[in-house]
């Protein structure tokens, strides 16, 4: 497919620098060079990035067996291998999956994949405007916010900064949705590897339209206000129910990404 309109070419994305870690295509030169300067910063970034794929696949997983079949993945990014929709609709067909995405690349691709998937949409939307979101014809369409639905806000909300009220837009979610939602959060922090987290997140500041805002656990914990967080709590994320040995590291700080899955009660 061609390529979509508004898309600054001379400047790299996040969501497209992501998309490079994971080894996809959809992605531009200027993203490539912004990615390897930070892999030569940082060598592990894309295994980071690719246990955090895997967290959310896990947590889909979860999902489902608590019996959830409605998915509102905020900021998710260009569809790669495991999206929400394959992973969920694989383990429960009837799954419905509303996606959002701010970044014109995210969208388009995600558009194209879903043709024909009348269980799964794309909206277009800032997430720190959660009425736009929550009132979208695609949220109408898919989902019933009577019945629980698992929100999912997978390597997210360090890319909203401390104006934008984090805790507050996630107040505005959790109050839309029904007692036995979960909150899935992946969220990248400064206390796994200090020493990287500030040249890290300078990249992004510098470079991108999107700065990341790294957080402590205590404030990432205060996000899953309202909800009980189901074992093994606010973690690493290779120690969130690994299912394979790969998954599992002895060195899991170097993840530098905490994440856990709450429940609303
Ligand atoms: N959730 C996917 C995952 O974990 O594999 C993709 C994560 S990617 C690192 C972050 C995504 O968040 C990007 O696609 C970016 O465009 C999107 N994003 C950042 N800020 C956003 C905002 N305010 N509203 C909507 N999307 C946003």
């Amino acid at each position: 497919m061609s390529e979509p309109e508004e898309i600054d070419l001379n400047k790299p994305n996040a969501a497209r620098v992501y998309d490079y870690y994971l080894g996809g295509d959809h992605n531009f030169a200027v993203d490539r060079a912004m990615g390897d300067d930070a892999i030569r910063m940082w060598p592990e970034l894309p295994l980071i990035m690719q246990a955090n794929r895997a967290f959310l696949r896990r947590a889909v997983h979860y999902c489902v067996d608590q019996g959830i079949r409605q998915f509102l993945d905020l900021g998710s990014g260009i569809p790669t291998v495991g999206n929400v929709h394959e992973v969920a609709q694989l383990a429960a067909p009837d799954s419905r999956v509303v996606y959002v995405d701010t970044d014109p690349v995210a969208v388009a691709y995600s558009r194209t994949l879903l043709e024909g998937n009348d269980q799964a949409s794309i909206v277009r939307a800032d997430v720190r405007d959660p009425e736009a979101v929550l009132n979208s014809p695609e949220v109408a369409e898919q989902l019933d916010l009577d019945e629980p639905v698992a929100l999912m806000m997978v390597a997210l909300l360090h890319f909203v900064d401390d104006e934008a009220n984090p805790r507050e837009v996630i107040t505005r979610y959790r109050d839309a949705l029904a007692p036995g939602s979960y909150l899935a959060i992946s969220h990248a922090t400064d206390e796994g590897r200090p020493d990287l987290a500030d040249e890290h997140a300078d990249l992004y500041r510098k470079r991108t339209s999107t700065p990341m805002t790294m957080r402590s656990r205590a404030r990432i914990n205060e996000f899953f206000e309202g909800f009980e967080l189901v074992e093994p709590g606010l973690v690493y994320m290779p120690q969130w129910r690994p299912v394979s040995p790969s998954e599992i590291d002895d060195n899991p700080e170097r993840f530098t990404a905490l994440v856990g899955v709450g429940r609303k009660l």
